[in-house]
């Protein structure tokens, strides 16, 4: 589904270069949960940002669904837009705006109808066992909660990737091992690869596989 070679990334810090990936390759299958897994600075956001394509300033080659990443700007923004689903740490909702229109935000950008944006965010309320909170906003809300509203609106357009970053780092070990399972079934249920960086093992032992990073390199097992 999913697969990366060659990858080099660099950083400039002033006139200081910043290698934060080399040589970093791997390959990820459909509906597969691979834990990104190492030490702060190892470059797990800087691939994940590759792999998101949120940042196309690199070397090497990714390949989604056997075709090459696109290399121009709009081509990135509209795969992003169709095929895939973001997680952040912060949970990044918008808080204006409540639990179901925060979800639907991916359907209005790819141009669902008003009708078919609020029935398929309240069906994917339902499957976070977030129902009832559909017309609440995010200051409402816990953080394992918006976290929950977070990972729907990442899967509600059906994405064939969702990529997230430190999807757990701000909540309590309990309240992460939730959103970690739901995350999963509903990825085994949709089918849907996740790719999650994490710098806890123990969550990181949850997921389907690891791969692990030290200092930019992905370490052979
Ligand atoms: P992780 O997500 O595993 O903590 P990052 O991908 O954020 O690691 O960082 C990898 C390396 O790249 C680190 O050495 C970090 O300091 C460096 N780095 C990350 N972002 C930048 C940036 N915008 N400018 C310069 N260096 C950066
Ligand atoms: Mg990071």
């Amino acid at each position: 589904m999913l697969q990366f070679q060659q990858l080099r990334k660099q950083y400039h810090l002033g006139r200081q270069p910043v290698v934060a990936l080399s040589d970093v390759e791997g390959t990820i299958s459909g509906g597969e949960m691979v834990a990104l897994c190492g030490p702060s600075g190892s470059g797990k956001s800087t691939l994940l940002n590759l792999l998101g394509l949120l940042d196309m300033d690199y070397q090497g080659q990714v390949t989604f669904g056997g075709a090459p990443y696109p290399k121009g700007a709009q081509q990135a923004a509209e795969l992003r837009r169709s095929k895939m689903g973001f997680v952040f740490q912060r949970f990044n909702l918008v808080p204006v705006m409540s639990a179901w229109e925060n979800i639907a935000y991916p359907l209005l950008l790819n141009g669902f109808s008003a009708q078919q944006q609020k029935q398929r965010a309240i069906e994917i309320l339902d499957k976070v066992e977030l129902a009832k909170f559909a017309y609440h906003r995010p200051g409402h809300l816990s953080g394992g909660q918006q976290q929950r509203v977070a990972i729907a609106r990442a899967l509600v357009h059906k994405p064939k990737l969702v990529i997230a970053d430190e999807p757990t780092a701000s909540l309590d070990s309990k309240t992460a091992q939730r959103v970690i399972e739901i995350m999963k079934a509903l990825g085994h249920e949709m089918g849907t690869t996740f790719v999650v960086a994490t710098h806890d093992q123990k969550m990181a032992m949850q997921c389907d596989r690891i791969i692990s990073m030290t200092d930019g390199k992905v370490s052979k097992e």
